[in-house]
């Protein structure tokens, strides 16, 4: 999922990477800073405006080490106002010995060690990196040690795994959410302040359409979203549930009533021995608003755009949930015009400081676990759909 962003990257995100290069938490933190202030006075997106002393913030153990965490969890962290990373979790300890010394971090685990968290107060948050078949069980031995957790999407590998998770929340007594970090992106909020404000009419239709090329032979991260035991699922799992959260963000109030799908993707790749490399889907909303997409591992370049239609005016967003460089136009009257919102980036910090907020209150986060379970079940659904040639399948209860 991240290959068209790697590829896409800004000279602010470079510079970062420069300075992060150069080592030391000081210098992630100033890097951090140079991309709040380049969001050009907006605010950043679900973050409070005030930063706590590094004390009073909720301290945040990042667990799995890889591209995500690295490239983009772990660098949000010098833009956070309300969290602070206080601890890593990792099997490889030299990664976790060069990581701990160049953040600053002063509590390191192996997955062996993992539940001792308990013991450590300056560990409120967990964040599960980790491939989606393991976030079932690293989420629950989080929550019986006694701490919150934002579990990355898609949130497990099935449905009974994301109650389980939730059972887990219950139980504890503690906060469970889902990384889904368009949430908190300002072009995003952007579109979903016109939408809900009113500013296209009713809505009628939205299309979504999210993939890349899975290539496992020349990026290690592709190699596990193509097992079956570890990713849960495909494209849908990965990519696509872009397509759906998002959509379903925007129509808020709204809910879906049944699904469609079929499988589309050429099934003599060798790619997609154990999960699907592509699916054409679609939602009918209880409102009548239909709303369409597709997810693909056969795209190229990077695809991620979204079209909400409406009946007064629509808004065309490409891409629409990258990193760092989504981009929202207003379609009216035969005219369009590009809205100017926050810096993308913002997104990551701005979910970390929520998540900490609504944790410490003691409130539901913006992105609960129920919404991971709901987005699995719609998956499934669409699986359901697609394995009896494109039968429409009911959403009750879902
Ligand atoms: P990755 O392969 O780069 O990282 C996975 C990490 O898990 C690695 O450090 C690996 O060593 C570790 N790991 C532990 N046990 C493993 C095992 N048995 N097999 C394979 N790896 C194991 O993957 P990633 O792209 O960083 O994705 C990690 C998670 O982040 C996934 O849940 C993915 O869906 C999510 N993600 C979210 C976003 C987003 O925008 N919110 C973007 C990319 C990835």
């Amino acid at each position: 999922m991240a290959a068209g962003d790697r590829g896409r990257r800004k000279m602010a995100i470079n510079r970062r990477d420069l300075l992060i290069a150069s080592g030391g938490a000081l210098t992630a933190a100033m890097a951090g800073r140079a991309l709040a202030q380049e969001a050009q006075g907006q605010p950043m997106m679900g973050n409070p405006t005030l930063p706590l002393p590094p004390e009073q913030r909720m301290g945040w153990a990042v667990v799995g080490l890889g591209s995500f965490a690295v490239g983009q969890l772990m660098p949000a962290f010098g833009d956070a106002n309300r969290s602070r990373l206080t601890a890593l979790v990792s099997g490889n300890p030299e990664k976790l010995a060069r990581l701990a010394d160049t953040y600053g971090v002063e509590h390191t685990y192996s997955y062996d060690d993992y539940d001792s968290i308990i013991d450590n107060p300056a560990i409120d948050c967990v964040q599960i990196a980790l491939p989606v078949g393991l976030h079932a069980e690293y989420t629950i031995r989080a929550l019986e040690a006694g701490k919150h957790v934002l579990c990355e999407k898609p949130m497990a590998s099935t449905s009974a795994e994301c109650e389980a998770m939730i059972a887990a929340a219950r139980k504890a007594g503690k906060a469970l959410g889902v990384g889904y970090r368009v949430h908190f992106e300002p072009t995003n909020r952007a579109a979903h302040s016109m939408i809900t404000g009113g500013e296209i009419g009713t809505m009628r239709h939205v299309r979504a359409e999210h993939g890349f090329q899975a290539d496992p032979e020349n990026w290690a991260p592709h190699r596990w979203r193509l097992e079956k035991q570890l990713a849960g699922g495909g494209s849908m799992y990965d990519i696509g549930i872009y397509g759906i959260n998002t959509s379903l963000m925007m129509l808020e109030g709204d809910a879906p009533v049944s699904m469609s799908a079929v499988y589309a993707y050429p099934k003599d790749d060798a790619r997609f021995r154990e999960v699907e490399g592509g699916v054409e889907w679609r939602i009918i909303m209880r409102s009548g608003a239909v709303v369409s997409g597709s997810s693909s591992y056969c795209y190229s370049p990077y695809h991620s755009k979204q079209t909400y239609i409406g009946s007064k005016s629509s808004l065309r967003m490409s891409p629409a949930t990258t990193y760092y460089d989504n981009a929202l136009w207003h379609e009216q009257g035969g005219r369009e015009v590009q809205v100017s919102t926050g810096a993308p980036y913002t997104q990551f910090a701005g979910q970390v400081d929520a998540f900490s907020e609504a944790a410490r209150a003691g409130q539901p986060h913006a992105t609960p676990g129920e919404m991971g379970l709901r987005d699995i079940r719609l998956i499934e659904a669409a699986y359901r759909s697609a394995d009896q040639g494109g039968v429409a399948v009911s959403l009750e209860g879902v």
